[in-house]
């Protein structure tokens, strides 16, 4: 099991050319498992970036003219050639970002769903025509795609993070400019070697590393953009939402979570401990829908806890994620483990109790057992801060209003989970809780046909769905006049 060194692209996709940064500037890539340096890629700034939307914006016009029957096909064929040579994307992804391998599959896999949802999806962008006030005129409302989109992506998700900005702006007609994670380039620049292999027109996808302050800045002034989608965090959220709002730019952003799980009396614990272990450690707990607060009511909490605490020493096995069997790759850097340590001695310092788990694993790489702590309380940065990372704390409850208030009590509102076998309550805590993303007995709800978005400080707008191709879209009113009937 290698790396196809064809996958490795050192250069930025602009216009359907592969090109290096002015003057040779450049940033190292390595591979949390190892250490080990990966390759280097160019270090864009202003200039670079604005070639690269000037390629978006002209490609656009002849991009948003094409039927969106002629434009799924173009997509169903970049479809193709990711499926055709997924067992290598899967490693590029792994190699750089730590995942298992077969959650890096799983995840190129369901980043093409996206694409092939919204290629079909384009083909339903329908309008209407409203019932006009004057007798001699007709009133029409027709959707326009925005133009040149900017995508700003995360490393915890370097493919699906992009394949949903990517599926639902070329299926409105939008041309895009994607600037991936510096920690994950190659899954980005991949699409340019597959959108390049199927012949996707030039300049319909654009890629472009380098210093991400001033890529945002570019994209955020720039009036040949016109709508900048973001996922990461929220500080940055805000900071390119303020920006781009100066010049009355679309906006999506997808930002930070503090996801509460909570375990009533009455849940099927078995159940709800398979969904925390889902919920929690997936991706090493690095997702922004990763449970970061789990409630217990009191009557099943040392239950619940027991039985969590076996299932991650019996299932969780940490590792190299190219190796078989591993469930839990390194966290993406030093950063990473610093935070987890953090708020785990915190934790300790403020009466948690450890359960499993505690420290790093191993002496290469950035690798964290997964860790539970018992005895939580909402002192702790935990209760406040998303730890991103491996580390479950068990907070104790006594009733359903408590627990919706505790799990109400952040600035986040990005997922929520709760488990219970009581049909009221479900309706009762599912409407009383301030999030965008509920799951009802179940850990893991994310698919290409639902929306996701968050409210409060998680974001703004949706992405999936048919709801996510509104924000890729301008709305424009007729009023047809001389008529003459
Ligand atoms: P995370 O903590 O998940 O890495 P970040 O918000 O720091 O989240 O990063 C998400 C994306 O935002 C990455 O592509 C990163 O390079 C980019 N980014 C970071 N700072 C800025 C900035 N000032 N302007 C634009 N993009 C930025």
């Amino acid at each position: 099991m290698s790396l196809d060194p064809t996958l490795v692209r050192n250069a930025n996709f602009i216009n359907g050319s592969w090109k290096e940064a002015q003057g040779g500037n450049t940033l190292a890539v390595t591979n949390p498992a190892t250490g080990a340096a990966i390759g280097q890629i160019p270090k864009f700034g202003r200039a670079e970036t604005a070639d690269a939307i000037a390629a978006a914006h002209d490609a656009q016009k002849a991009w948003r003219r094409l039927t969106a029957d002629a434009r799924a096909e173009h997509m169903h064929r970049l479809c193709d050639a990711i499926m055709n040579q997924i067992d290598d994307l899967a490693i590029l992804l792994t190699t750089e970002m730590g995942k298992p391998l077969a959650e890096a599959k799983g995840e190129i896999a369901l980043g093409v769903k996206y694409i092939r949802f919204y290629a079909e999806e384009g083909k339903r962008i329908y309008g209407d025509t409203i019932p006009s006030p004057w007798a001699d005129r007709r009133l029409l409302v027709t959707k326009e795609p925005v133009g040149v989109a900017g995508a700003i992506t995360p490393w915890n998700f370097p493919n699906s993070m992009i394949a949903r900005k990517l599926g639902a702006a070329l299926a409105a007609g939008c041309t895009i400019v994607i600037k991936p994670s510096e920690f994950t380039p190659y899954s980005a620049l991949a699409f340019g070697v597959m959108a390049e292999k199927v012949g996707l027109p030039k300049g319909v996808i654009n890629i472009v590393t380098g210093d991400a302050a001033a890529i945002g800045d570019e994209m955020c002034e720039n009036p040949k953009l016109r709508k900048i989608t973001f996922t990461g965090s929220t500080r940055v959220g805000k900071l390119l939402a303020e920006k781009a709002g100066r010049h009355m730019k679309k906006i999506s952003m997808e930002l930070g979570g503090n996801a509460p799980f909570i375990v009533f009396d009455d849940a099927d614990l078995d159940k709800a401990v398979a969904g925390a272990i889902a919920s929690k450690f997936r991706n090493s707990g690095q997702t922004c829908v990763c449970a970061n607060r789990v409630y217990v009511q009191s009557g099943v909490y040392d239950a619940f806890a027991a039985k969590l605490t076996a299932a991650i020493e019996a299932e969780l096995k940490p590792g190299n994620g190219l190796e078989a069997g591993v469930t839990q790759g390194p966290l993406i850097n030093e950063a990473a483990v610093e935070k987890v340590e953090a708020h785990l001695k915190d934790a300790l310092d403020k009466g948690g109790k450890l359960q499993t788990g505690g420290s790093r694993v191993g002496n290469v790489g950035t690798f964290f057992a997964p860790t539970l702590v018992t005895n939580a309380s909402t002192t702790m940065r935990v209760a406040r801060e998303e730890t991103f990372g491996p580390l479950a704390v068990l907070f104790k409850f006594e009733t359903e209003e408590e627990a919706i208030a505790l799990a109400n009590d952040t600035e986040y509102g990005l997922a929520c989970y709760f488990y219970t076998s009581d049909l009221g309550r479900s309706f009762r805590v599912m409407e009383g809780l301030e999030y965008g993303l509920v799951g009802v007995n179940e850990g893991v709800i994310t698919t290409e046909v639902a929306p996701f978005g968050g409210f409060k400080d998680s974001g703004i707008g949706n992405e999936g769905s048919k709801y996510g191709l509104d924000d890729y879209l301008n709305i424009k009113y007729a009023c047809i006049g001389g008529l003459g009937i």
